[in-house]
């Protein structure tokens, strides 16, 4: 019988290995599959780290159990999911994007929170409650913190994010973020999403609210603002009509206007934004 020799066996077994660890973190990392209570492994292991990472107090033992699931429950109401404590798709991509906002820092000598909070985007307050500072005033140099970045301090100061819908359906025929304007041919910034939608498609508000502000905005045409909790509002621009009027109440889901392409459109098209204070957010990240 063939026998390989000590040294391949060895190499073998540390392949086999290797192969174990990282088909489990591939599974989390990469295909994500559905994490619920009652389950355990290298996968739960990871999903607790994260949690962690996130500044979520927990234990990391690999075991999915009422702990772990209550900080699921509380991180998807945050996130405006259904709070169901598993961990599916949109959950997972929550989890993913909300660490990608978190940027650990190493104090530096004469570094102090206004300074980092003022160069992350984000508030002493943030940067102190999520690292557990008991002397804020005193960093130390070489101390590593966890800064939340301008979404990730949104999200944490929002406990119940508002519950969206889309306010029209159809195809996003423009994202936000840095564009060619497709009518000026300038590179500018989109602050919105523009759905295209036939004209005069009923516009619905995508979150219960109060009108703040009815009329035409120039390039952005007839324009609907509806002002929510926590000083967020949303923006409807483009309209062919409006169907509401200043202080009037909505509910979520009301016909607010009718598609139109008023303004500077090149068609009928709804551009749809989210506010907090003066900074829009990508809709796409709070559309369910
Ligand atoms: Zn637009």
């Amino acid at each position: 019988m063939f026998v390989p020799p000590r040294r391949v066996r060895f190499l073998f077994f540390i392949f086999a290995v290797f192969i174990l660890l990282s088909s489990g973190f591939m599974s989390l990392s990469g295909e994500a599959r559905v994490l619920k209570r009652g389950m355990r492994g290298s996968d739960v292991y990871e999903l607790q780290e994260w949690l962690v990472d996130l500044g979520y107090g927990l234990t990391v033992d690999g075991v999915f159990g009422s702990e772990t699931e209550n900080v699921i429950k509380n991180l998807q109401r945050a996130a405006g999911l259904e709070p169901d404590g598993v961990v599916g798709e949109q959950t997972f991509a929550t989890l993913s994007y909300l660490r990608d906002s978190i940027v650990s820092y190493t104090v530096q000598k004469g570094d102090n929170l206004t300074k980092l909070a003022k160069r992350y985007g984000t508030t002493v307050m943030n940067i102190s409650s999520f690292n557990d500072l008991l002397n804020p005033d005193h960093l130390i140099p070489g101390q590593v913190l966890y800064i939340p970045t301008t979404s990730m301090a949104v999200l944490s100061r929002l406990p119940s994010r508002l519950n969206l819908q889309w306010p029209v359906e159809g195809r996003v025929s423009s994202g936000y973020g840095s564009r060619i304007h497709p009518v000026l041919k300038a590179r500018h910034f989109h602050g919105g999403i523009d759905i295209a939608a036939p004209e005069g498609t009923p516009v619905k508000a995508a979150a219960a609210g109060k009108v703040v502000s009815v009329g035409n905005r120039g390039n952005y045409g007839l324009a609907v603002v509806l002002e929510h909790a926590d000083g967020i509002t949303t923006w409807y621009g483009h309209n062919s009509k409006v169907l509401v009027r200043v202080g009037e109440t909505v509910k979520r889901g009301q016909t607010i206007a009718l598609v139109g392409r008023t303004g500077l459109a090149t068609g009928p098209h709804l551009d749809f934004r989210i506010k907090i204070g003066d900074q829009t957010v990508d809709p796409l990240e709070w559309l369910p």
